[in-house]
Formats: structure tokens, C-alpha cells, sequence
């Protein structure tokens, strides 16, 4: 072991000195320089001028990126640019020709460099899209700057011009000199992950290792308690740091838009968030923010420095597939709920209603038994971010699976050496081992595990992360002390007629949203959109199915009368019994102080 970990560190070390070398060298590199300008937010117009060094080539091709890292879909931004034109030195007009659907090839006639100008719309409020509006805009880099299409690495400047009434811009950029609104990435992959706020956000700073740390908050409204969230991210800033030794940044960004919208996404040394600015007013909704701004933060270690070998360097013109979601999204789930319970935010039932939900989720979607959490991670593309009707019957969440299957590898690895390591030790372990190199294999992931827990992890991993079989929670709750509560409790509704379907209210019409396929409904020929008329002979208002079942048992057979495209039709169904519901966590009251007080140290481990 000591000659394979020699090698490995030699090696390390040859990467660390090629990649220095060549950091150095693109650093020296001209750089592309843009000025971003908002002369009429109003309209959602962005205008931009990028001087791109040719190196004398007779014609340049630049392009601009299909998908945003860490939202894995094509995207199209190029549909969102127009008005391209581009210039030589002296001003006069160069010939541009739209080469691919995001790419633009000029004709340089030898000078040195090109203005290339183009507006780009941004009326998409998401976290990875560009909104631009009156009062503020979001600006991300890939729906935004054009790159030179051979990647060559070079830095790449930003010199803002922010519309006249707004008075700041926001990011994790490394600033320039010369004046505000200026900063600089050294590379297009720095640029794409720092996105922009402009206008005039309510900002709150605060300092944890010598670090700045800048909680924007964009739409208080007077609503949103500022001074309050900006406290409680410094606890989750400071929990982190005791899980992991050190913060990985110089500088780290909260853009946090109250847009009444909804998401986050995550970068290197900065979030976007989206939410309501009303959520500080209840304690359900404000947890569930810490826990979002927890999740993208925890994003800092794992993903964006310890990252599954397929995510980086980008290729930002086709999709990059990775079986590792579920560890770079599903873990950043289960920690990012922990780590606001550790840092004292959320109490432990607080915590334990999130895993459970999280549990439930998994445990009643029938697609946990068709696709393994590996393949919902290597299909994010074309399932995750394309859902429709059949999806719950088909797939699973990597997000939801990995988070469950993070928990169940945290408690074997716990009781495999009797609570003295834990999956926080895997964290760091892989950190140590990967962060900033070329990334994990999955196998390579594997591995660590297997080395803290002392063991192979081969069934586990067969079974949870390969396979589509139930998992067992069994272990877990022994190890760490839980129960599920209904195992002792009586169903809520028992021996009620279940159909197996979710429907809608339409203005007033029945709708069906979604048939299961371990559902009677199925069987019986109800499909999606299918109007729900009538039960027998018995008219159902839309806001009426629940108490109607109520009046049925498991076994009844009915006659549902329905409508499908205006045309009447009769189907003969009998009812079932829906799955148990049985999945909400609470701390086993038959165990002893002593043996509670060692089980129950997972929900504390990582304070000193
Ligand atoms: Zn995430």
C-alpha cells in the first residue's frame, strides 16, 4: 500500500506541476475581453462586445455554450442572441457566418483582433438563465459570453457598464483594478461558473477564516429578514468548516433572489438561490431555504472540487454523462440537511421529517424498481430534466435515492467500526485523495469507502447503487437508533378503495395527471387526461374523489364513466389497497441512554 500511495503521490504531483505549467502559460495568453452593457433593461436586453485575439488567423470561430454545469440539459442559448455583428481593428465590418447552431465564424483578414457584438434576451427566471429587468439582473456566463471555439486557454475580462439607477454588481469573480464593475477569470470555465448580479441588492457580510462571505439579497421587499439568514449561513459556513478542515475559496457569494421563484445552483465559490421573499415568516419554510442554501454550499467540496471524472473539464456544446450523481447530488442532499441540524438550525425531528420525506419519496415512486440510482444519474438529460406523465413509474430521483442510499452507507459504515468512522470520513478521504485532480472513477469512490469502512462493500453496492431490488433499512435503524413510526402506529385511512392514479381539479373537471403501474387503474384502461365523470352511476365533483373513496373497500368492482377527447366511456375496475405509507423516521424510545447517546452521535459528529 505505502508503494501504490508513493506512486499515486508521484504522479499527483507530475499532474500538479503540467497543470502549473500550463495555468502559467494561459495566464500570459491575451485574453478575450468583453464590456457587458444594460442601456435598456427594461426591454430584457443584455448588449455585449467581446475583443478576441485572432492570433492572426484568417478566421476565427467562436461559440457559445448549449448547457449550464450542474443542470444537466440542452439548453439552446444560442436561440437567445441576435443582432451579431463583428469589426476589425480600424472599425470596419467583418463577414460573420452562423456556422453551427452555437457558432459564428468570422473572417479576420489577418488583424489581430475582432469586435464581436451581439444582444442577448433574458427573460428566463432560473437559476441558470439570464433575467434582465428594470430593477437588477441575473447574469449567468454560459447563456451570456461567447468563447473562441478552440477553447485555447486564456483568461477572459468582464468590464460591466450597469444601467444608470443601478449602483452595484455582485459575483465571485476576482476583481480587477481600474474602477468597478471590472473583474477578470482566468479561464472561460472561471467565467461560466461566476454568475452576476447587478442593481441594488441588500448585501450582509461576514467573515469566517479570514474569508469574506457575502449573503445578496435581491427582493427583501422588507420582508425577507436579511440579518437573520446572513447568522444562520455563517453557523452552516462554520459547521462545514468543522467538517472538512478548511473552506476551499477566498472569497464566497449567496446570491440570493427572492423572485418568488424557486432553485439553486452551484459554483465554485458562489450559489444563485431562488425563493420567496416571504419564506424567513414560517419555521417549515425557512428551514427548507437553510437546507437549499446548505445543499448548494456543501456543492463547494463536493462537486465542484471533488468531482466524478466526467464533470470537468466541460465540454459546453454536448452532454456529458456521469453514473456519479448520485453521489455528487444525492450525498450533497443528505448533508445538506444534516449539516443545518449540526449547526443547531433545525431540530432532530426537524431533520428526520426532511430525511424522512426523502425516504417516503423513494419508497412509493414504483420507477425505484425499474431504474438503479447509477442510471437515473447517467440519464439526468433525457429523464430527470425531461419528465412527463410515466416518469414516476419508470425512473427515480438521484437526488432522492442518493441521499437514502448516503444514509444507509453512513450507518454500515458506522457499524462496521463500532461508530468510530463515518461517511463524513469518506468525504474527506475522497477529498484528500481528488479534489482538484482529474476527478473520481465511480469504482475509484468505491474504493475510499471500502477503505474506511474495512470491508468490501460489493452486495451494497450490487444491490443499492447497481441494482433496482428494495433496500433494506433495517441495519440503519438498529445502528443508529430509529424506527419508523407507523411500524407501531395503525394506517391513517385502513381498508380504503385506492384507484392508483393523481388527478387534477381543471376548472372544475377531473382530471387524470398520472396512472401507476402497480395501480388497478392500469389494468382497467383509465389513461392520462381521461375526465373522471362518474363512479357506477354516481356523478364525482373534482374536489369530491377523496370522500367517494372513502365509501369503497379494496376488492368493490365499479364502473367508471369517463370522458376521453368529449367521447363517453365505460371502464370495469376493481379497487386495490394502496402501499403502506409507512416511512416516517423517530428516535427508537426502547433503546437505552448509553446506547442512544453512541447511536445518536451521527447527528452531531463534525462538532468539536
Ligand atoms: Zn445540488
Amino acid at each position: 500500500m505505502a508503494i501504490r500511495h508513493a506512486l499515486l503521490l508521484s504522479l499527483l504531483a507530475a499532474t500538479v506541476l503540467m497543470t502549473h505549467a500550463a495555468a502559467a502559460a494561459a495566464q500570459t495568453a491575451e485574453p478575450i475581453r468583453y464590456i457587458l452593457s444594460f442601456p435598456a433593461p427594461h426591454t430584457h436586453y443584455a448588449e455585449v462586445t467581446a475583443t478576441v485575439p485572432t492570433g492572426r488567423q484568417p478566421s476565427v470561430e467562436l461559440m457559445m455554450a448549449v448547457w449550464t454545469p450542474g443542470s444537466y440539459m440542452v439548453r439552446e442559448y444560442s436561440r437567445n442572441v441576435e443582432a451579431v455583428t463583428a469589426a476589425g481593428p480600424d472599425g470596419r465590418a467583418l463577414a460573420v457566418e452562423k456556422s453551427e447552431k452555437n457558432r459564428w465564424r468570422v473572417t479576420t483578414g489577418g488583424a489581430p483582433t475582432i469586435t464581436f457584438k451581439y444582444r442577448v434576451y433574458g427573460r428566463e427566471m432560473s437559476v441558470r438563465t439570464n433575467w434582465i429587468e428594470a430593477g437588477f439582473a441575473l447574469i449567468n456566463g454560459a447563456p451570456t459570453f461567447v468563447t473562441l471555439a478552440d477553447r485555447s486557454p486564456r483568461p477572459h475580462e468582464v468590464a460591466i457598464v450597469p444601467a444608470a439607477k443601478w449602483a452595484r454588481s455582485m459575483t465571485g469573480l476576482p476583481e480587477m483594478t481600474g474602477g468597478p464593475h471590472r473583474y477578470r477569470a482566468p479561464d472561460f470555465d472561471t467565467l461560466a461558473d461566476s454568475p452576476i448580479v447587478l442593481g441594488n441588492p441588500a448585501v450582509y457580510e461576514f467573515t469566517v477564516e479570514g474569508k469574506k462571505h457575502y449573503l445578496v439579497n435581491e427582493g427583501e421587499g422588507g420582508v425577507f429578514d436579511g440579518p437573520r439568514a446572513a447568522k444562520d449561513l455563517e453557523a452552516i459556513v462554520r459547521e462545514n468548516l468543522r467538517m472538512w478542515g478548511s473552506l476551499p475559496y477566498d472569497k464566497y457569494v449567496f446570491l440570493n433572489l427572492l423572485t418568488e421563484a424557486g432553485g439553486g445552483l452551484e459554483h465554485k465559490n458562489s450559489t444563485v438561490l431562488m425563493g420567496s421573499r416571504w419564506l424567513t415568516r414560517t419555521r417549515r419554510s425557512y428551514v427548507a431555504w437553510l437546507e437549499l442554501a446548505s445543499h448548494e454550499f456543501f456543492h463547494a467540496w463536493n462537486v465542484k472540487r471533488l468531482r466524478p471524472v466526467e464533470l470537468g473539464p466541460f465540454d459546453y456544446e454536448t452532454e456529458v454523462h456521469t453514473k456519479s450523481l448520485w453521489i455528487a447530488e444525492g450525498f450533497t442532499d443528505y448533508y445538506g440537511d444534516l449539516v443545518v441540524h449540526r449547526a443547531g438550525l433545525a431540530s432532530r425531528e426537524e431533520f428526520l421529517d426532511s430525511l424522512s420525506t426523502k425516504i417516503e419519496e423513494l419508497q412509493t415512486a414504483p420507477g425505484r424498481l425499474v431504474q438503479s440510482v447509477e442510471l437515473a444519474s447517467f440519464d439526468a438529460w433525457i429523464k430527470y430534466y425531461r419528465p412527463d406523465e410515466n416518469s414516476s413509474n419508470t425512473s427515480i430521483s438521484y437526488y432522492t435515492k442518493g441521499a437514502v442510499v448516503a444514509f444507509l452507507l453512513d450507518a454500515k459504515i458506522r457499524k462496521q467500526t463500532n461508530q468510530a468512522r463515518s461517511l463524513d470520513d469518506v468525504m474527506r478521504a475522497a477529498y484528500q485523495r481528488f479534489a482538484d485532480t482529474r476527478g473520481y472513477a465511480a469504482a475509484e469512490f468505491r474504493a475510499v469507502a471500502e477503505q474506511v469502512a474495512g470491508i468490501s462493500l460489493a452486495s451494497f453496492w450490487d444491490s443499492a447503487v447497481s441494482g433496482t431490488s428494495e433496500l433494506d433499512y433495517a441495519e440503519a435503524l438498529d445502528v443508529l437508533g430509529l424506527r419508523f413510526r407507523s411500524a407501531s402506529a395503525p394506517a391513517e385511512r385502513p381498508g380504503r378503495a385506492w384507484l392508483g392514479v393523481t388527478t387534477r381539479n381543471d376548472a372544475g373537471r377531473l382530471l387524470v395527471s398520472q396512472v401507476r403501474r402497480d395501480g388497478p387503474a392500469l389494468d382497467a384502461g383509465l389513461n392520462v387526461d381521461d375526465e373522471i365523470l362518474a363512479i357506477g352511476d354516481f356523478r364525482v365533483r373534482a374536489d369530491r374523489l377523496d370522500a367517494r373513496l372513502d365509501q369503497y373497500r379494496p376488492g368493490d368492482r365499479v364502473t367508471l364513466l369517463v370522458a376521453r377527447r368529449e367521447q363517453l366511456t365505460r371502464l370495469d375496475l376493481t379497487f386495490g389497497t394502496e402501499p403502506a405509507r409507512g416511512w416516517r423516521l423517530e428516535v427508537h424510545p426502547a433503546a437505552s441512554d448509553t446506547q442512544q447517546t453512541s447511536r445518536l452521535k451521527w447527528l452531531t459528529a463534525g462538532k468539536a
